[in-house]
């Protein structure tokens, strides 16, 4: 979401002159987005503001704005422990960015609050500036939920679902500027209401693009995050049937016991998250899957915690997210009697972990010899001429290119030849060609 936030701000920006600096010191106006979901990431804010303040020193006519929750989180707050700080604005006033900006110039400015639910403007990439094959569409802002961890819904406001047909004019110029993938987001997608309001817009949304587009100008679909609880009976076949549809699917379970499941106020059991699982495999065997998990909730028990092993041995995953619970201002969690010791959880984290990393590099390993698909995104890790993009199932894979056949937005097939801790290598499968000799004796 923030990355997609991030883009939208540069593209906004875009309009009245600013261009990418390349790094803060010869920026003339710096944007800290942020995350407040745990609160490492809400010090790791102070920390960096910190930082680019004292870039000031050097050139006094910087410009030093915070965005994102903890921009909405903190509000003025924020403007009196960071004396450097000139702007803070929430994710609702991303389009009023340049104004906001230029008054901040002047005078110190504090924009946060959620747009009303029916004014709310949803932003769409400009083709012109379209980076790279691959993009990320916003169907749906802030969230209705009240899990009872998540400071979400307090910084990102109610739920609000785009228009369908104005998804579907983002997808039309994406795709006419090369976009290859789009990933669909949300903070619960299965819970989009944009066209007839009815509990399978979603399944139909998928439906609708696949249509247009699916197997030709768009070869890939993805969407994230999926909540169990709105879980459509008719999204497994999704998988099956469509023809853009990548095999992937992230269904964060948070718990594999279903009493912290009903304490974190989820609205489903392990059965019934176990069930919904297994009906995505039984349509689409192949498919990669994908969980965040939380350890050390208030109350979790030992035995607690070793459901939520077992849950990770039946449910396979290809990747898990896990984190140690972390209380958040505002939250009904924080609240709650958190006796656990941090040691404890972080030993319960680094026990999960250990075991995911297993399942995990299992995962990998028997994919190696399998033929797939690579989107070509960009040099990898390693730099040119390694390459790096992802499968279908949404695996980084690498690959070497050393005489510089290939470019961004290249479908490639190939073969994987290598599994490594969360990457695969492959190279490219030749193409089939035969030079038949026709003689006239
Ligand atoms: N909307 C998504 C999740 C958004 S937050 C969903 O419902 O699945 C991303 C992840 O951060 C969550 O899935 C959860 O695992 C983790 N998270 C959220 N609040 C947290 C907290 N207070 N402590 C630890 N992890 C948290
Ligand atoms: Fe947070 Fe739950 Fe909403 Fe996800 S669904 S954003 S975890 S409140």
């Amino acid at each position: 979401m923030n990355v997609h936030d991030s883009s939208r701000m540069e593209e906004v920006l875009g309009l009245v002159g600013y261009a990418r600096a390349g790094s803060p010191e010869t920026s003339d106006l710096i944007i800290v987005n942020t995350c407040s979901v745990r609160e490492k990431s809400h010090e790791k804010v102070l920390s960096a503001l910190g930082r680019y303040g004292r870039l000031k020193q050097a050139h006094p006519g910087l410009i030093l704005a915070v965005a994102g929750c903890v921009a909405q989180q903190e509000g003025a707050r924020l403007l009196e422990r960071v004396p450097a700080l000139d702007l803070v604005f929430s994710p609702d006033h991303i389009a009023a960015l340049p104004e906001l900006v230029e008054q901040a110039g002047e005078r110190r400015r504090v924009e946060t609050g959620f747009a009303e639910p029916d004014e709310y403007q949803f932003l769409s990439a400009r083709p012109g500036r379209v980076a790279g094959p691959t993009a990320l569409v916003t169907i749906q802002k802030g969230c209705d939920n009240n899990c009872a961890y998540c400071i979400v819904p307090s910084v990102r406001g109610p739920c609000v679902s785009r228009p369908r047909d104005e998804i579907l004019e983002e997808l039309d110029r994406l795709t006419a500027a090369g976009v290859r993938e789009v990933t669909l987001i949300g903070q619960n997608v299965n819970a989009y209401r944009g066209s007839a309001g009815t509990a399978d817009d979603f399944v139909e949304l998928l439906r609708a693009v696949d249509q247009r587009w699916g197997g030709r100008e768009l070869a890939r679909l993805r969407f994230t995050t999926s909540h169990p609880k709105d879980f459509h009976p008719e999204l497994p076949g999704c998988f099956r049937d469509l023809a853009c549809l990548c095999p992937w699917l992230h269904l964060p379970v948070q718990s594999g016991s279903s009493r912290v499941l009903e304490a974190m106020s989820r609205g489903y059991t392990r059965e019934q998250y176990l069930v919904q699982l297994r009906a995505v495999r039984a349509a689409y065997p192949d498919v990669s899957m994908g969980t965040d998990l939380i350890v050390g909730f208030p109350g979790e028990t030992e035995a607690d915690f070793l459901e939520t092993i077992e849950l990770l041995e039946e449910a396979q995953y290809d990747y898990a997210y896990s984190f140690k619970f972390s209380p958040r201002p505002g939250t009904a969690a924080a609240g709650l009697r958190d006796e656990l010791p941090e040691e404890e959880k972080a030993r319960r984290l680094k026990h999960l972990q250990q075991v995911q990393d297993g399942i995990t590099s299992q995962r990998l390993r028997s994919l190696v010899g399998r033929s797939t698909e690579v989107l070509i995104e960009g040099p990898s890790r390693k730099g040119k001429p390694q390459l790096c993009g992802r499968d279908p199932g949404n695996h980084v894979i690498n690959i070497d290119d050393p005489e510089g056949r290939f470019a961004p937005g290249d479908l490639v097939p190939v073969e994987i030849v290598a599994a490594g801790r969360h990457s695969l290598s492959a190279t490219p499968i030749p193409r089939q060609l035969e030079v038949m000799q026709c003689s006239s004796r």
